[in-house]
């Protein structure tokens, strides 16, 4: 500032001098004008070319001014380029955390003071049902329309969240959104969604089977305390007792039935997986389900009926490796129900097979009364039953097949169910080749 102020003084001495070589009265003066009206003139020229410079985006390259213009436009691209690299930063961090918020399993709504959508991530659009670019700033209530989620909104109270139907539902299939509102910033709001079906339909499951357990286990209970009421107050001869006491013990082992199929559900959701390294040899393992069965067929032969024919046949020297207490529950359930299913005379098969590419099978075929193409979907929920009197006739507690199937999801094999109705039923349970141990082969370790 010094150096130029000296310089404009030098040059404005030298052109007083020089005006007054030609005129001596002005001459001086006209001169010191003049170089201030130019150097006004040339710094008026070099500011513009500097605002010019400063307007564009590039502030790559500067006008090339020496002294205090050129310090003045160093200084201004240095502070230009700090201002846009801490823009570019901050504007990187917005994006990974609108990346971080896209990729989050919950919807997040941001929505301004009157309700209206500033923003929302691609989950909270499927959510409900709105588009992340064409809705911005349509107000929440106009594209969500359901009361529970309108009377929620106009209330004051978000405290807790609700529960919605989502905007994909179904007639098929229905989705639940726990959805709730939280105060931000000014007046602003953000608007959560979660995905809760699967939580509500588990709490629905759980409801039920509860239920389901109660009505089971109420039903042998009132026979039983209608029988101890009648032995306390009546006077009955001994065999009139002994009928009783021998119902009281058949829904006393109801109940017992009932209780050990519970624990058994309840240990194979509790439990690990079954053993990759113990084999059971099916034809020793099959003793035991053949006489069981064989027992429950005479025990429930009538005098004066044909008894069934029960065939067994069971591959020499093969191994299945599992766990052999998971293994007995699963395939004497569906011999069992082979046996109690089907009438006097009838024939059950119950085979094992290797299949061509190493799995095995093991399939029980009756010629019982056969189940109706509506209910083999359902065959394997908790306590569902075709016949229900027919099933408690028979001891049933509505869980072995449910039990077979658990076995075999454990197992990586699968349950097959098939039947025509009044011909009979072909239930098979398909084990994997990785399971299978054949005559000789040693043992191996499951991958
Ligand atoms: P349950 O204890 O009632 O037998 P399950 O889960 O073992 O329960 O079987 C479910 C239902 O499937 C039974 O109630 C019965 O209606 C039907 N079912 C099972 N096995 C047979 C079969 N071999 N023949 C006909 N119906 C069967």
């Amino acid at each position: 500032m010094f150096s130029r102020t000296l310089g404009l003084l030098f040059w404005m001495a030298v052109a007083g001098i020089a005006g007054y070589w030609l005129s001596p009265a002005s001459g001086p003066l006209l001169g010191a004008f003049a170089v201030c009206f130019f150097t006004v003139l040339k710094d008026l020229w070099k500011g513009q070319k500097i605002a010019k410079w400063l307007r564009q985006d590039n502030v790559q390259d500067p006008p090339n001014f020496g002294g205090i213009w050129g310090d003045l436009i160093d200084r201004m691209r240095r502070i230009l380029r700090e201002q846009i690299r801490k823009t570019k930063y901050e504007q990187k961090r917005l994006q990974d955390f609108l990346l971080a918020i896209q990729a989050s399993p919950n919807g997040v709504v941001l929505l301004d003071a009157e309700g209206r959508i500033e923003w929302c991530n691609q989950t909270a659009a499927l959510h409900l049902g709105v588009d992340s670019k064409r809705d911005l700033m349509q107000h929440v209530m106009h594209l969500v329309r359901d009361p529970v989620f309108n009377k929620y909104f106009s209330s004051d109270d978000h405290q807790t969240e609700v529960v919605i139907e989502g905007r994909n539902s179904s007639l098929q299939k229905t989705f639940k959104l726990s959805v709730q509102l939280h105060s931000y910033g000014e007046s602003r709001q953000l608007l959560l969604t979660r995905d809760v079906t699967a939580i509500t339909h588990a709490d629905a499951m759980r409801r039920d089977f509860v239920a389901n357990v109660s009505h089971e286990i109420r039903t042998p209970l009132t026979v039983m305390s209608g029988f101890i009421e009648t032995l306390q107050s009546l006077k009955l001869e001994t065999d009139e007792r002994d009928r009783y006491l021998e119902l009281m013990s058949v829904q006393a082992e109801r109940m017992q039935d009932l209780v050990n199929d519970l624990l058994i559900l309840s240990q194979l959701e509790g439990s690990s997986l079954p053993s990759s390294n113990d084999p059971v040899p099916i034809e020793s393992f099959m003793v035991g389900i053949e006489s069981e069965a064989r027992g429950l067929s005479a025990a429930q032969l009538q005098a004066g009926e044909a008894p069934q024919i029960l065939n067994f046949e069971s591959p020499l020297g093969v191994q299945l490796i599992g766990a052999s207490k998971e293994l007995h529950s699963a395939v004497s359930n569906i011999v069992n129900n082979a046996v109690r299913y089907t009438p006097s005379g009838g024939v059950i098969s119950a085979i094992w097979s290797q299949l061509a590419d190493e799995r095995i099978q093991f399939s029980v075929v009756d010629t019982g009364p056969g189940i109706a193409p509506e209910h083999l979907p359902r065959l394997t929920e908790r306590f569902y039953r075709v016949d229900r009197s027919r099933s408690r006739e028979s001891g049933g507690t509505g869980l072995g097949l449910a039990i077979a199937k658990h076995v075999l999801q454990r197992h990586g094999g699968e349950l097959k169910i098939e039947s025509e109705l009044g011909k009979g039923s072909r239930f098979t349970l398909i084990f994997p080749a990785s399971r299978v141990l054949n005559a000789g082969q040693s043992h191996k370790t499951l991958g």
